[in-house]
């Protein structure tokens, strides 16, 4: 791989400069604002990040154009097997590129791996594209008259991603938008660049032609360049709901198609004929796994009244049992969160629940990590008697905070989940197969978990919230990710046996 100036490539340490890969190289480009990457479990820098200018998008662009045109042309066969490939490079470099992921991002290793596995199950769906692409075809719609539906690419297509899946997020998009024939532009979060660069390496070691995958590193200013840039045919988006609703505006205000995944409150209901230990030991890891900070993280418990004193105490003491500690060390269950600012956030957030009334049952607040004195560490903590007006409830924590709001039944818990004004994932603990049915049936949420705590579909599935965690029509990879991805063509064709009589008619046509 050629290299100008940064080899962050080459090993999982992070340098000190991070840049852009387009055109198949590693580049700073042209622009001279920068920002720091700080690893959240010391608070020190790690690296400074080169960050697009104007120039540096035009650059991404134009490469991406060149490639589209050439790639769409390419056969399907010569697409998948650099799909295998990348595939088997993403899991001979899964351990390098999840310590890349915990240097940056303060996940626990563990965590990290598993989402990189995640990511790859949706390489794994996109090998099947010749499967996927496959059209339609109706013999003899009329006489002599064949009709065919077939799907093309879109052409450039720029996925713009969150910090909390350095891995995962961008692979719910580029592995899809390749095999369907599109160039793939990734804007990663400036929060935890890295990884982004790996992947560059892996689908160029693939064989991917260059300009097909491009890493442009940045914030808003390359990200509104994108969105109204007149060779950019999509954006897939992912992140918090202000800004996904922006993207969205903005985007199709500029002709361009867009999915744009945004933030999540998600609630889990106990219900009284639940298995309490089951629901406590899931209803722990959602909350508190990632250190809350996932998309799918259970962040409000609906309790019943009947059950809601016996599942706290479980709760309660499972959430001590938590280790907290920096992502590297391999008895920690729960890293640090992805920023000072985000850490003095969740700290106010409980101090207000506190003083509206609420009851704090566990208290993360004061955690200290011997050795970690200086990261952005906030221990677990249950916050009981909560009331939706509190912004405990109301607002999107991103941490590890789980908020109980007690119940009489399961009518009022859909009523509470279907007045929030998000609807990503909802999850419901039950050993009744009739209320579960209710439940799914009832709820006004994207996806469900059935004593499932963290329901992500699989790659098969495509994934997408309702309300305010999704803007567009379609959700992200699976079967809409190739939707979205392409554009229907149909043909009506005819080769008549005779040229006369040409039953040509100024007259709309039937069939006959
Ligand atoms: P974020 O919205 O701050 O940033 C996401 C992306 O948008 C980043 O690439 C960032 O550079 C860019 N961005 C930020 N501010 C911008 C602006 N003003 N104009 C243009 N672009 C801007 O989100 P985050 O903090 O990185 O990620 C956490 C959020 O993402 C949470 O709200 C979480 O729920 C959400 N998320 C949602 C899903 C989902 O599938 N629905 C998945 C993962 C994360």
């Amino acid at each position: 791989m050629t290299s100008t100036t940064t080899n962050a490539m080459e090993g999982n340490t992070v340098t000190d400069a991070i840049g852009h890969y387009i055109d198949g190289a590693l580049t700073l480009g042209t622009g001279e604002r920068t920002q720091q990457v700080i690893n959240p479990a010391t608070g020190r820098p790690t690296a400074e990040l080169h960050l697009a200018s104007t120039a540096d998008v035009e650059a991404a662009v134009a490469s991406a154009r060149r490639a589209a045109d050439a790639w769409a042309q390419s056969s399907l066969t010569a697409r998948t097997r650099i799909l295998f490939r990348f595939r088997e490079l993403l899991a001979e470099n899964a351990d390098r590129l999840a310590a890349v992921v915990t240097a940056e991002h303060g996940k626990v290793l563990s965590d990290a791996r598993g989402e990189i596995s995640r990511g790859q199950e949706v390489v794994e769906f996109a090998c099947g594209i010749v499967e996927l692409l496959k059209g339609q075809y109706s013999d003899q719609v009329s006489t002599g008259i064949d009709v065919y539906s077939f799907r093309e690419p879109l052409g450039v297509v720029a996925g713009i991603t969150p910090f909390n899946f350095p891995v995962m997020v961008p692979l719910w998009m580029a592995p899809v938008a390749i095999a369907t024939g599109n160039a793939f532009i990734l804007k990663p979060s400036e929060r935890d660049p890295s990884a982004s660069l790996v992947l560059a390496e892996l689908w160029q070691l693939a064989g991917l032609p260059a300009g097909v995958f491009t890493v442009l590193q940045g914030d808003k200013s390359a990200v509104d360049a994108l969105l109204t840039h007149p060779d950019v045919d999509g954006i897939s988006f992912v992140g918090s709901t202000p800004i996904a609703k922006y993207v969205h505006e903005k985007a199709t205000a500029a002709g361009k198609r867009v999915q744009a995944l945004g933030g999540a409150k998600n609630h889990a209901v106990v219900l009284e004929d639940a298995d309490l230990d089951l629901a406590a030991d899931h209803l722990i890891a959602a909350a508190f796994g990632s250190a809350g900070q996932r998309c799918m993280a259970i962040s409000v418990t609906l309790a019943v009244d009947a059950i809601a004193d016996a599942l706290i105490e479980k709760l309660k003491e499972r959430a001590t049992d938590v280790v907290v500690a920096e992502g590297t060390r391999p008895e920690a269950d729960m890293g640090p969160v992805i920023t000072k600012a985000s850490l003095e956030r969740i700290q106010r957030i409980v101090s207000e629940a506190e003083a509206d009334g609420a009851q704090l049952v566990v208290d993360g607040r004061d955690l200290t990590v011997p050795g970690n004195e200086d990261g952005y560490f906030i221990g677990p903590t249950i916050i009981d008697r909560a009331e939706q007006s509190m912004s405990a409830y109301a607002e999107e924590i991103f941490g590890p905070v789980l908020v109980v709001v007690r119940v009489a039944d399961i009518e009022e818990a859909i009523t509470v989940i279907n007045s929030n004004p998000y609807g990503n994932g909802t999850a419901v603990f039950t050993d009744s197969g009739s209320s579960a049915r209710v439940f799914q049936r009832r709820v006004k949420v994207g996806m469900i978990g059935i004593n499932i705590p963290l329901p992500v579909p699989v790659a098969w599935h495509s994934f997408g919230g309702w309300n305010d965690s999704l803007f567009g029509d379609l959700h992200i990879y699976g079967p809409d990710g190739v939707r979205f991805y392409t554009r229907g063509k149909v043909v009506t064709q005819r080769w008549p046996e005779s040229q006369h009589p040409s039953n040509a008619s100024f007259a709309f046509p039937a069939s006959s």
